[in-house]
């Protein structure tokens, strides 16, 4: 049986699928990218794991979060409290992050995987069921529910020093909620769901498909996809030749597909930049104003790392500081360079310049633990001139780098990496041939020409 076709989606090389044994990983023999894995074909456990995250995830939202007492005085929250609180102190733009993030990204993956996965269970097909899996694609990185725990961590942590805080239903459904998703997101096999909501008798591509034989060694990689004319779609990741495309949409989901992102460069390097200029006023501007017993203090995020050292909070200090600076200051200094090197085209480590890719890709989500800290914090503490916190324009900026850097991680594709390597020794040589030629030319005249 010929084997079907899988590009890698960071380095573009065409490998032939094969079956795994069960918890094994396929990974691209040229840039080490995970391909795939051992195929998960049941889809009984992520339903059930589903529909358990849906019950938490109501529980979540319309049971108390915290409660905080001082002075003989109770204010009570909920998961929601803090994006109406950015909304009433005027910052629509946090009101929003937090509500995507917290709030609706988390609930649409859920219902989206009950959506397409009780049909399949059931051997049924409903409308729009390709469409909803694909829009989860989309909405997946931006679901921060892990995020915001740890958020509520140092929320919780910060308070507890000044003040009576009880933790609420709400707290241990979204600490049981966390490893509910994980658990559906890891039992669970995309390409499988894939390949059962699929047209009916749609044709995969397979080794027979490429130009080259790759038949005597099915695990090597063949050649690069658009060395072959192949593409592979961004949201489903199957390959298809450029002439198969539904008029430029892939066969199976329905998303457009390009050979490359379309100016990937300019706009990961223009995102970049904005987010590179963002970090000064993040920075710089204070994330909250603490009003205790009548004081005002703006806090900054060094200032706020500060404080919790002061308290003897080492473990949650280490975690805001990586988070908030480090983690932000170093994946703009990395993408930089990432990209600066692909726009040289220089060669040199292609693998490790991916694998640095990947990395700042999925750790880029953390440093939103500030935004969530102080969303809770503000609806939480709302005692007057006793105890009460306001956001400040510095979150505002913070939360701006956060998803700049994402968006500019998301525009970059790091085929471009594979694909201009060794460009810059291309156009020495070009350039010095030239200058040859001409030099030649040059020296051919002279001695031409009647002294
Ligand atoms: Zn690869
Ligand atoms: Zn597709």
């Amino acid at each position: 049986m010929a084997h079907r076709l899988i590009a890698c989606e960071h380095c573009d090389y065409v490998h032939v699928e094969e079956d795994l044994p069960p918890g094994s990983v396929a990974c691209c023999v040229r840039c080490g990218s995970t391909l795939y894995e051992a195929e998960k074909p049941r889809f009984d456990k992520p339903l059930a794991l589903a529909i358990t995250a849906l019950v938490l995830f109501l529980i979540a939202n319309t049971y108390p979060l915290l409660t905080f007492s001082m002075e003989g005085r109770t204010e009570t929250n909920t998961l929601g409290s803090g994006v109406l609180t950015f909304w009433q102190e005027g910052f629509p733009f946090l009101a929003f992050m937090v509500a995507v993030t917290s709030i609706i990204a988390p609930l649409v993956l859920i219902c989206a995987h009950i959506y397409v996965l009780l049909p399949i269970s059931l051997g049924r097909m409903v409308p729009g069921i390709k469409t909803v899996w694909r829009i989860l694609a989309i909405i997946r990185p931006w679901s921060m529910l892990d995020v915001f725990l740890i958020g509520l961590l140092v929320a919780l942590t910060k308070l507890t020093d000044f003040a009576q805080v009880i933790a609420g239903s709400a707290f241990f459904a979204v600490c049981c909620l966390i490893p509910t998703v994980l658990l559906m997101t890891v039992t669970l096999d995309p390409r499988a769901v894939w390949r059962c909501i699929a047209p009916k008798g749609l044709r995969y591509l397979t080794e027979d498909d490429l130009s080259v034989d790759g038949s005597n060694s099915p695990q090597t990689p063949n050649t690069k996809g658009v060395e072959e004319g192949l593409m592979t779609c961004h949201t489903c990741a199957m390959v298809v030749a450029k002439g198969n495309l539904d008029h430029g949409h892939c066969p199976r989901c329905g998303a457009v597909v390009h050979m490359r992102k379309p100016r990937s460069l300019s706009r990961a390097f223009a995102l970049l930049l904005a987010a590179g200029i963002l970090y000064i006023p993040a920075n710089v501007f204070p994330i909250m104003t603490v009003t205790y017993l009548g004081k005002a203090e703006a806090d900054t995020i060094l200032s706020g790392v500060g404080s919790l050292v002061q308290a003897g909070e080492w473990p949650i200090a280490i975690v805001v500081f990586t988070a908030s600076i480090m983690v932000p200051i170093v994946k703009i200094v990395l993408l930089g360079w990432i990209y600066f090197a692909t726009w040289l085209g220089l060669s040199g480590p292609l693998r490790q310049r991916t694998r640095v890719y990947r990395i700042t890709e999925l750790i880029g989500r953390w440093s939103m633990i500030d935004v969530f800290m102080v969303s809770i914090l503000a609806a939480l503490v709302k005692l007057g001139n006793i105890a009460s916190i306001q956001p400040g324009f510095g979150a505002v900026a913070f939360c701006g780098v956060v998803i700049l850097t994402m968006l500019s991680a998301m525009a970059f594709d790091p085929r471009l990496i594979w694909d201009r390597a060794g460009r810059r020794k291309n156009i020495i040589a070009t350039h010095d041939k030239h200058a040859n030629t001409v030099n030649n030319t040059r020296q051919t005249e002279t001695q031409g020409s009647p002294s």
